[in-house]
């Protein structure tokens, strides 16, 4: 069942909340980051004002009548951080630790995600503080009802669009949007994005974060004068993300081979090492739904097991973390190799900024995880588009489109970046937040 499948996700990121435990506010470091290109950008006051903080912010009760009887009074959130080029756009979380400053920093980086990309989206994100595994079907459907009927007249396709996020499912989205069809009286499939194919979503959605970032990378080789053909890959993951990157760079004729993974019964990580380059098929056989591969069936397949940060030390060109945040750091940044040219970031946060600074001394391309992995986003777009004029398009139209815009986005970047000899990521920043920046101004708002 998806309810369930779609647990998975926790482990990949709540290094957000885990963080903010240790004293460290997501919000602040959303705030510090746009802080810096503000300065870069010259940005006036009125905007820098607008941007640091979100436009509209809800919290709620939710209450529930749990299976036993009982009520229960959930809190619920939305942030919508900034509309100016679109309705908002981002997920809705369910997790114990669900706190407004998590919710409000991830809404501003929704904003720059969906204007990186250039796609007619704004910034948003929701959540309610919940465990969904102490929650029966019934309870988290009740909740999902619960959290529509008090934002349902702030949310809509022509405002602000929900999706799956960490702990939330199709499943979750369908429920959201029968609620609010309920309530608004009419068929509203553009409301949420992250539906299944049969009712509403859209072909490619699978595979578009990861093909997204291939996408990116076939045409930062290009610039490096690199054969996508002749390059040798390790991945962090063998994931959704991990598992499509992987895939479409085989295709293009690269070798793979390193992929990593969390051994769901031993509790560690383990990566797995084939030196004439990895057969996907083989290893998605072997692998469970939480992409854990199978140790003894890799073993009589020719890979070798290695301890889990083995993936990060190949003496390869590229390095792809797909898996969680926080994967390389000052730590162990020197124990990449001189021959990395690159680091695409296929997770969320994947490259602290100590790291990011280290591997930009020694030359190495990083290529941030909001424009790399935007495809997931510009794919939820083109879902958002399908539903509102209820034609559907096919996987090739699909992907043909994904790709044209991740290209599109990544020419952008690196041509300011090499026209201003700065970083990718503070050319992939200084694009994003000047272009909703210049949205506010052109609305007169500021
Ligand atoms: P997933 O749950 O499908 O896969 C995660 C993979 O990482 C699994 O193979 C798991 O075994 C592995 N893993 C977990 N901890 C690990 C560790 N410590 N070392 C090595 N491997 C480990 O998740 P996903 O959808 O592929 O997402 C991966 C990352 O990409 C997350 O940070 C997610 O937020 C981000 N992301 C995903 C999407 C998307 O569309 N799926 C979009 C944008 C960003």
């Amino acid at each position: 069942m998806q309810v369930k499948q779609e647990l998975k996700q926790e482990k990949g990121t709540t290094g957000v909340f885990r963080k903010e435990k240790e004293g460290f506010n997501p919000f602040k470091m959303a705030q510090q980051q746009f802080d810096r290109i503000a300065d870069q950008l010259n940005l006036d006051e009125q905007t820098r004002e607008l941007l640091r903080n979100p436009l509209r912010e809800y919290s709620f009760s939710i209450p529930i009548r749990m299976d036993d009887g009982t009520i229960k009074v959930f809190r619920g959130f939305r942030v919508q951080h900034n509309d100016a080029r679109g309705p908002c756009k981002g997920g809705i979380r369910f997790h114990p630790q669900e706190t407004q400053d998590t919710v409000r920093a991830l809404s501003m980086w929704m904003t720059w995600k969906c204007s990186v990309a250039d796609i007619p989206l704004g910034g948003g994100k929701g959540g309610i503080i919940c465990d969904p595994h102490n929650l029966s079907e019934r309870e988290q459907e009740k909740l999902c009802r619960g959290w529509v009927r008090q934002i349902a007249r702030d949310i809509g396709p022509v405002r602000d669009v929900p999706a799956p996020d960490v702990m939330t499912s199709g499943q979750h989205m369908l429920w959201i949007m029968d609620e609010y069809e309920t309530i608004m009286g009419g068929q509203y499939p553009g409301l949420i994005t992250g539906k299944p194919v049969e009712l509403g979503g859209s072909r490619g959605r699978t595979e578009a974060t990861g093909y997204g970032i291939i996408y990116i990378l076939r045409e930062l080789l290009k610039e490096m004068k690199m054969d996508i053909a002749k390059t040798t890959t390790s991945i962090q993951g063998f994931g959704n993300v991990a598992r499509y990157s992987a895939e479409l760079l085989l295709q293009y004729g690269g070798t793979v081979v390193s992929v990593s993974c969390w051994d769901q019964v031993e509790n560690r990580t383990y990566s797995y090492y084939k030196k004439t380059g990895i057969k996907l098929d083989e290893l998605i056989k072997i692998t469970d739904r939480f992409g854990t591969i199978d140790k003894k069936q890799a073993e009589k397949l020719g890979y070798e097991n290695r301890p889990g940060d083995d993936w990060l030390t190949q003496d390869v060109d590229i390095l792809i973390p797909a898996a969680l945040e926080h994967s390389i750091t000052e730590e162990n940044v020197n124990q990449i190799k001189p021959r990395v040219k690159i680091v695409i970031c296929g997770a969320n946060g994947p490259v602290t900024p100590e790291a990011e600074d280290y591997l930009e001394k020694k030359g190495v391309i990083v290529v941030p995880d909001f424009l790399a992995n935007a495809g997931g986003v510009v794919c939820s777009y083109f879902e958002q588009v399908q539903s509102n004029q209820n034609y559907y398009w096919t996987k090739e139209e699909v992907l043909g489109k994904l790709d044209n815009k991740m290209t599109d986005a990544f020419y952008k970047v690196w041509e300011l970046s090499k026209r201003k000899k700065i970083r990718v990521s503070d050319a992939a920043y200084m694009i994003a937040i000047s272009r909703v920046a210049e949205a506010c101004k052109m609305r007169g708002w500021v």
